[in-house]
């Protein structure tokens, strides 16, 4: 008998890595031929997780709650997550609603999963998080991105947006805080897009990090929407892997099934954490948010001096998408560069979208001693590098 050949599938194959994560690698194997690198790639707190999620856990552990839970997820995390959103954003959803992941980045593919049909389409903006397309494709949707320009502060203009409904489109992605932009999208324009009547799916996952305004969140203006929501980055928790989603409520079963298939369940230990977040993390998140404000000035000035662009400024998560057009077009080979002769780590933009070409993304997750040292290695590279031969 004829076997078939040992090879991955097609749908794994043609499945597009992380760039930042390959950026991130390579920087570690130069850190284990000794160099010191600093990382400006990461979206990653460099902040300890606060101490009373730390307790929460700590006692989640004594007591052995070490087991799997609810595949939706503990009820009491359900609840602390539908009365932050009433306390915070004045709108509400039963506990019931609520899907506990092992991170956002599960609840997106679930989420996709359970929406869409093979040709259905999801539009996104360009810059975008990348994962946002790899994971509608993996679904069998399209990605149709919709270009932000820098001009117009990185924010969807809800007329392009329009422009690029069609029958098969089954949601709209808005990131507000953004990765990579930071750009927050304004009161009219969340309204508008709205009230376009397409469902949206909405990554609130860097609400908590805004410099300016509050922050608002898509159910304050329509219920046709899911929210994605998680832990990481506002409490400083990537490894505890925790996070949500809000859906309508006759999505909640197929999704329920999936999740007990695919995860069975998020970890225990950390829901517990996760609940002490939410009832009593926000003192510290508070105060890790003054920090970032003032890296991210640092940064702007810094990114300036060195003739970089920043023609829109990041009001919210850690990030500043610099245009570095000036030095190259080729923002891949640029970012490999930098990481090479300067050792400073930076996300080339093309990992965001063909918009974000030419740009760089650096993350303000760092102390000021290390971006201000990272900074100044990439200003005396450049330099350097101008100087004619
Ligand atoms: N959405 C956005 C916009 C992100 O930046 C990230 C993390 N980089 C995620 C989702 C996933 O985060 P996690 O799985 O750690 O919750």
């Amino acid at each position: 008998m004829k076997g078939s050949k040992l090879e991955p599938s097609a749908r794994a194959a043609t499945f597009r890595s992380f760039i930042v994560m390959d950026v991130l690698e390579r920087a570690a194997e130069l850190e284990r031929g000794g160099a010191r690198v600093i990382h400006l790639e990461v979206g990653e707190p460099d902040f300890v997780t606060p101490q009373c999620v730390l307790e929460a856990a700590r006692r989640a552990l004594r007591e052995g709650k070490t087991h799997y839970t609810h595949s939706l997820g503990l009820m009491e995390l359900r609840e602390a997550i539908s009365s932050h959103y009433r306390s915070r954003y004045g709108v509400s959803f039963s506990p019931e609603q609520v899907v506990v992941t092992a991170g956002t980045s599960p609840a997106l593919l679930l989420l996709f999963a359970a929406l869409l049909e093979p040709g259905d389409e999801v539009i996104h903006s360009d810059p975008h998080y990348p994962c946002y397309p790899n994971i509608v494709r993996f679904c069998g949707g399209h990605s149709v991105p919709v270009a932000v320009a820098e001009e117009d502060g990185f924010q969807y203009a809800p007329e392009k947006v329009a422009s690029a409904l069609s029958p098969r489109t089954k949601a709209i992605v808005v990131n507000s805080p953004c990765n990579p932009t930071g750009a927050v999208l304004s009161v009219e324009r969340m309204e508008a897009i709205a009230a376009l009547g397409v469902p949206v799916v909405s990554d609130e996952i860097y609400h908590g990090l805004v410099y300016g305004e509050r922050e608002r969140s898509i159910l304050e203006f329509t219920t046709n929407a899911f929210v994605l929501n998680g832990f990481s980055k506002a409490y400083a928790m990537t490894g505890w892997r925790l996070g949500y989603l809000v859906a309508p409520q006759p999505f909640v079963r197929p999704i329920q099934k999936m999740q007990q298939n695919f995860f069975i369940s998020a970890p225990a230990p950390a829901q517990y954490a996760a609940i002490a977040a939410l009832t009593e993390g926000w003192a510290e998140v508070e105060r890790m948010r003054e920090i970032y404000d003032e890296r991210r000035r640092f940064m702007i000035r810094r990114l300036r001096e060195l003739g970089f662009g920043v023609a829109s400024e990041p009001r919210g998560a850690f990030y500043v998408l610099a245009n570095a057009r000036r030095f190259s077009h080729d923002s891949y080979r640029l970012a490999f560069e930098l990481l090479e002769k300067a050792h400073v780590g930076v996300a080339p933009g093309v990992d965001f979208g063909a918009n974000a070409e030419g740009y760089l993304r650096f993350s303000y997750a760092n102390s000021i001693e290390n971006i201000a040292e990272g900074l100044d290695r990439i200003g005396r590279y450049l330099k350097q590098r101008e100087r004619p031969r």
